[in-house]
């Protein structure tokens, strides 16, 4: 499970060309709702979030690279921690997987605190579980986060 988050530019034309570049490295086989979000962080605008099941045929760690690749390509620049961007592209959740490396942490780390992550995951995987302990993503009390709505946009101009 992919998420997908844009706060800067053509925030909604950027998550679907990134959903186009994820469909050139694997298939796509759900999307979301698109969600318009309050930013955490430093003061910066709102972010439009969404969450893609994308299915892959490769290590987690290829994915990371592909997706970071996907990132470049769209003008994605690090500047501060968690920062304004003009695309981000975390993988949320991995079926049955948990993983702890330098570079990649599955499921991600701040998944059940984040209503922006959660509220697209359940559109999309609505049975989604926690790989350790088992407990459904939807019943967290994130999920219910009232400053993430969903909107009438989507992103099947995607393909
Ligand atoms: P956050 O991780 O809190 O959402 P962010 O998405 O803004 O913050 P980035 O700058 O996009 O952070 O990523 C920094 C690094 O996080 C990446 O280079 C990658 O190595 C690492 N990382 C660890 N776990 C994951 C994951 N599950 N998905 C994506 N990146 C991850
Ligand atoms: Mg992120
Ligand atoms: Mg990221």
């Amino acid at each position: 499970m992919i998420g997908l988050g844009a706060n800067l530019g053509e925030r909604l034309e950027q998550l679907r060309a990134a959903v186009r570049a994820m469909g050139r490295i694997g298939k796509i086989e759900r999307l979301s709702r698109v969600y318009a979000t309050e930013p955490v962080g430093p003061p910066q605008p709102p972010f439009l979030n969404a969450a893609a099941l994308l299915v892959y045929d490769g290590t987690p760690e290829d994915l990371l690279d592909a997706l970071l690749a996907i990132e470049r390509g769209l003008g994605r620049e690090r500047r501060e921690k968690w920062g304004p961007r003009t695309i981000d592209l975390d993988i949320l959740w991995i079926d049955g997987m948990a993983l702890e490396t330098e570079r990649l942490v599955v499921p991600h780390p701040q998944l059940t605190a984040r209503g922006f992550a959660l509220r697209p995951l359940a559109d999309v995987a609505p049975a989604a579980t926690d790989p350790l302990s088992g407990n459904p993503y939807g019943r967290l009390p994130a999920a219910a986060d009232p400053g993430v709505r969903p909107t009438t946009l989507d992103l099947s101009g995607a393909s």
